[in-house]
């Protein structure tokens, strides 16, 4: 059989694989939609049986209903097998938390993946090839503040102050929540992951123990009790200032990095930087039943309008979103697009050093696809 049968047989298994598919599109606020819709277009002069559906959120959904996230939009989420998300700010936030708190979707997965032409900071990015997978309902973010008053019932001294809240004077305080089954259920999504990915075999999981000997570490000896029951996977930790110096150190060393709410948020930005752009930071949002996938950057309001916001994010996003639906011939081919675009290096965005617009580039990888 030759190469391109060989291709053929592939997407067709892909194609009786997947039933029609439906996608619910949130295109997001400022450049975000600059983005979005070129790689919309690409993805849908695929053929592929997917049907896309765009719930009104936020703004125009106010504007129209009074409210950011009426029912009609939830119940679009809910109908489709996944959400696309471009990135928000304001009030389409709304939909994001039900996606994020309302979908139980406990892991975000984010890949950090360097290729030859992209523009790292880094003397030696070669063979850098990790993915993050951040906890994303629990720790800081189940978002318990208050003030500090309200804790003066706490006899119990800290740790270090040795004194009762009531004593420290005026603030504020958060709270930081480490459950067992959120713990469980993400290490184990890493271990699987690091099984599918098949590059280390290894799962690494980053804490503060030392400092924070309650919370991470619960979710450290959580961790190593889920390492014992995936035993063929290699399993290490880090405290996580450690880890900090040692990602950017020796990034390649790593492969899938498991860690609470708050690193993850922060570190997979930082993981962004060793590739030179947020541009290229792609994230996917996985629950035991739904997932969403939003690029990892934020609204680049700076540069909204000019059509120079780098759609790598968005495009890598939608790979992942297609191979969590089936698609993967597709989800791979689109993969091999972005890495030759990239090698090619003459339809880069202005952050990774190149002088074309969004559309441009992402002309240039539908072109390869
Ligand atoms: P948010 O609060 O939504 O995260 P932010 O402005 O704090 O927004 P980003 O929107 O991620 O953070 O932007 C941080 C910087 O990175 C900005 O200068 C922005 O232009 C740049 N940036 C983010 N995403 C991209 C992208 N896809 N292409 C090019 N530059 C980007």
């Amino acid at each position: 059989m030759s190469a391109i049968d060989d291709r053929q047989v592939r997407e067709l298994v892909d194609l009786t694989a997947a039933s029609l598919k439906q996608i619910a599109v949130i295109e997001g606020d400022d450049a975000a939609p600059e983005a979005m819709r070129p790689v919309i277009d690409l993805l849908q002069a695929q053929n592929l049986p997917i049907s896309l559906v765009y719930p009104v959120v936020g703004q125009p959904a106010i504007d129209a209903t009074g409210t950011p996230f009426p029912s009609e939009a939830r119940n679009s989420i809910d109908s489709s097998a996944a959400t696309l998300f471009g990135a928000t700010s304001g009030p389409s936030g709304a939909a994001l938390m039900y996606l994020r708190w309302g979908k139980n979707t406990y892991a975000n997965v984010r890949p950090c993946r360097y290729f030859p032409g992209i523009a790292s900071p880094l003397g030696n990015p070669a063979g850098i090839d990790f993915t993050i997978v951040r906890e994303n309902l629990e720790d800081l973010y189940v978002a318990v503040e208050g003030d500090l008053s309200e804790l003066d019932f706490l006899d119990k001294p800290g740790r270090t102050t040795r004194k009762p809240i009531r004593e420290l004077g005026e603030g504020r305080y958060a709270i930081k929540a480490i459950t067992r089954q959120g713990t469980e259920r993400v290490v184990q999504f890493a271990f699987e992951l690091a099984r599918k990915r098949s590059k280390q075999n290894k799962v690494t999981c980053v804490v503060k123990h030392n400092m924070l000997r309650e919370s991470d570490g619960f979710f450290l000896e959580v961790a190593k009790e889920v390492a014992e029951a995936n035993s063929d996977v290699e399993f290490d930790h880090f405290i996580v200032d450690d880890f900090a110096c040692r990602m950017i150190r020796e990034p390649q060393r790593f492969d899938v990095i498991v860690m609470p709410n708050l690193y993850g948020d922060v570190l997979s930005d930082a993981a962004g930087g060793l590739l030179g752009s947020l541009g290229l930071a792609a994230s996917g949002c996985y629950g035991d039943d739904y997932a969403y996938f939003e690029p990892a950057h934020g609204t680049a309001p700076d540069i909204a309008g000019k059509n120079i916001i780098n759609p790598t994010a968005t495009l890598m996003t939608v790979g992942m979103m297609m191979e969590y639906l089936g698609f993967t011939e597709f989800a791979t081919r689109l993969d091999h697009a972005i890495e030759a675009v990239y090698a090619e290096g003459k339809t880069l965005t202005p952050d990774q050093g190149g002088s074309a617009s969004t559309s441009d580039m992402v002309m240039a990888v539908a072109h390869v696809l």
